[in-house]
């Protein structure tokens, strides 16, 4: 790619130089196009702004003023209160502090403030910020711009996430010494036709940073997030398009043919009849199997749904035609847990099930290994690591994947027999995720969805308990094992951590073991146990060698003990509700009567959203509900901001949009121009090799 402006290193745009651009890299800034790319986190309008002198005690407002005067006053009660005097055109107001005296050596005089809070009376106006930003450095700073005239002009203000080393000023005036050549810069990057912004009512790039630095109107900034949304749904979607393409159309599919010599047998011999759902999915996976394209579907289905019912009947397909099948799942527990489900349902037939795990003797592993690779083992399950390392094939028609962790395209595709054919795949997932979520997530993917459940499923009594309840809780749990029953009791955290007073799983344990379940047999599982610790801790609670499993997330992943009764969370406020009805999903397996017991102490939001999760059964509808009220990180599993670091701009709720845009789009350009060979299409090409290349490696391809 010819080098762009937007490449310049940060630390030569006006006003910032070597030191400065250091302090920008920590913040992932180091060149003009990543400075472009950092969005405000907020937008102030003169409508939401008020002027100083129309504050009155007890509105919530913000505010936008110069220090006139600061300083820090003790209290009697020993309290020491930050106050700064805030003056703009209309009048003064104080504003206060208390206990933040160290704010005195941040602020100055002559600084400009945004400052946000409740206007109360304490010897006169008084606000309290819950937030502040210093949006322009006073005396000595490098801005001398005024902020009154630009809010009478009509201006937005835009606060930027911010660092110690690179305040808000300095980005704000940064911004404004850089923006406007910057903007002539942004072209190089343009890759949305004059069609493309016709017909999906996108700006230009250009105008687009425009609009999300300096926007008139909270509604340009919108339109810019819009636009620099569609770029990121674009790509994404383009990645999974061309991941698409490759999988489907280079590699010939299997044409399986159907015989029903297994299948009519499995359907005799199964105790229930498939629900209309399953019914439904399997015609949709017969018929990808059945075609010469290669199938790559994804079966998406809450638990309990009956996915693996559907993946037996797939396999069978595979096996009749005269090919092997295999299930991969992400540990042993899983597998060998598949392996008996899978074995119940086909013993009947005479069909038998091998069983390819790492715990193996080299001897029955050796067996396990021969017998796949001559052919006569039919149906395979095993971890996904295991089969993918060690295994050759004689035929493989299908993968099934039981996806608890994400697989990537890539590995996806890696799977191949002995002479390199590549087998259909189905991926199963148990995560209840929207349509745009999944589509955005799979977008390489067919998706077939079971939104049914079996009949006759006893549903599983949620309730929430304050702290102070605890102890009747235990008492709960205690009967419930007295009747045979187990538990799970999990906790937010594995160790007592300094920073947050949350109970942890290892001194719970030390206590619950010790002072409160002294009759029944308590385990402990974490992330920290190695993986064989944590089978075996796993398969003590399996054959009910141990009644109460002190645990944390880790257990989430699609454990299957029927005997488990109750599930109990602690600092059920600290969990996502996806999260919470992933564990919830462990129990209300068997027969009995099960409970998912949410103990939580929690403030007024946290409790509204326990109580949707209490009243609401259906995952899916628990899934768009954590989606709108914690945003979309979690469900991508990163770890930070609560955002996916891929979609900064995106969100899968309100987008749901320009994400079918997007892909109709992308997925039409793959069709069009495969390799993005044409040179109308070097832009994207170019973009696709830098600045998306590593952002979505991380997302979901590698
Ligand atoms: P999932 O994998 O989706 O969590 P499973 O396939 O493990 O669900 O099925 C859960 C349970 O429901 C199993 O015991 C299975 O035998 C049973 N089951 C599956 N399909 C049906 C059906 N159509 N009617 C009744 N029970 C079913
Ligand atoms: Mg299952």
């Amino acid at each position: 790619m010819n080098y762009s402006h937007l490449d310049r290193p940060i630390q030569f745009l006006k006003g910032v130089g070597p030191k400065r651009a250091d302090a920008f890299a920590r913040l992932g800034i180091t060149s003009a196009r990543d400075l472009l790319y950092h969005a405000p986190r907020r937008y102030d309008d003169a409508s939401s702004v008020e002027s100083i002198g129309s504050l009155e005690v007890g509105m919530d407002a913000t505010a936008i003023g110069r220090i006139r005067s600061k300083g820090v006053i003790p209290t009697r009660r020993g309290l020491r209160i930050f106050q700064a005097v805030l003056e703009d055109d209309s009048g003064m107001i104080t504003v206060a502090w208390p206990g933040q005296p160290w704010l005195d050596r941040k602020l100055r005089e002559g600084d400009t403030l945004l400052v946000s809070g409740r206007v109360k009376f304490f010897h006169g106006r008084q606000l309290q910020p819950r937030e502040y930003i210093v949006l322009e450095r006073g005396v000595g700073g490098e801005s001398a711009s005024s902020t009154d005239t630009e809010l009478e002009s009509g201006m937005v203000f835009v606060s930027y996430p911010a660092s110690e080393d690179v305040p808000q000023w300095v980005l704000r005036s940064v911004f404004d010494k850089n923006l406007t050549e910057m903007l002539t810069w942004a072209d190089d990057d343009e890759y949305v036709t004059p069609r493309m912004q016709a017909e999906h009512g996108l700006p230009r790039l250009a105008e687009a940073f425009k609009w999300l630095h300096r926007p008139k109107t909270i509604y340009e900034a919108e339109k810019a997030r819009r636009r620099l949304a569609f770029d990121e749904l674009f790509f994404l979607q383009l990645i999974q398009a061309q991941a698409r393409r490759k999988a489907t159309e280079d590699n010939p599919g299997i044409q399986h043919i159907r015989t029903n010599e297994l299948i009519r047998p499995l359907h005799q011999a199964l105790p229930f009849e498939l629900t209309t759902a399953q019914g439904r999915a399997l015609r949709e996976i017969y018929n990808d199997m059945c075609s010469g394209r290669r199938m790559n579907r994804m079966l998406q289905g809450d638990v309990g749904t009956g996915k693996t019912a559907v993946a037996v009947f797939a396999m069978l397909l595979s096996v009749e035609g005269g090919r092997q099948a295999c299930l991969m799942a992400p540990t042993e527990i899983l597998a060998e847990q598949h392996a008996r489900g899978v074995s119940r349902m086909l013993d009947p037939l005479g069909v038998e099930v091998t069983l390819l795990t790492g715990s193996l003797s080299v001897r029955s592993r050796r067996d396990a290994l021969e017998s796949i690779s001559s052919g006569s083992a039919r149906i395979v399950v095993g971890t996904h690591a295991l089969i993918q390392e060690a295994v050759a094939f004689d035929e493989l028609g299908i993968v099934v994947i039981d996806e608890q962790h994400r697989f990537g395209v890539k590995q996806r595709m890696a799977i191949s027999d002995r002479e390199g054919r590549i087998p259909d795949i189905l991926v199963m997932s148990a995560t209840p995720i929207p349509r745009s979520l999944a589509m955005a997530l799979y977008g390489d993917l067919d998706l077939s969805l079971l939104d049914e459940m079996p009949p006759g499923r006893k549903p599983v009594t949620t309730s929430l308990r304050s702290t102070d309840h605890r102890t009747a809780v235990y008492e709960f749990v205690r009967s419930e094992i007295a009747m045979g029953r187990q538990a799970y009791i999990v906790y937010p955290l594995v160790d007592d951590s300094e920073k947050i007073d949350l109970l942890s799983a290892k001194r719970e344990f030390e206590r619950l073991s010790s002072e409160v379940f002294l009759e029944e047999r308590v385990g402990l599982i974490h992330g920290q146990l190695a993986s064989a610790e944590k089978d075996s801790v796993m398969r003590e609670f399996i054959t009910g060698k141990i009644d109460i499993l002190v645990a944390t997330t880790v257990i989430e992943v699609g454990i299957d003990v029927p005997n488990a009764s109750v599930m109990l969370i602690e600092h059920a406020e600290r969990f996502g509700l996806s999260q919470l009805h992933q564990l919830r999903g462990r129990v209300g397996r068997g027969t009995a009567e099960s409970h998912c017991i949410l103990v939580a102490e929690p403030g007024e939001n946290a409790l509204e959203r326990l109580r949707i999760f209490r009243d609401t059964s259906d995952g899916f509808e628990v899934a768009r509900a954590d989606l709108q009220i914690r945003g979309q990180g979690d469900l991508f599993g990163s770890q930070q901001h609560g955002r996916d670091p891929a979609l900064r701009f995106a969100d899968l709720l309100l987008d749901e949009d320009l994400l079918v845009d997007a892909q109709s789009e992308a997925r039409a350009l793959v069709e069009e121009d495969p390799e993005l060979e044409r040179a109308d299409h070097a832009a994207i090409q170019a973009h696709l090799e830098g600045l998306y290349k590593h952002r979505l490696a991380m997302f979901r391809v590698g």
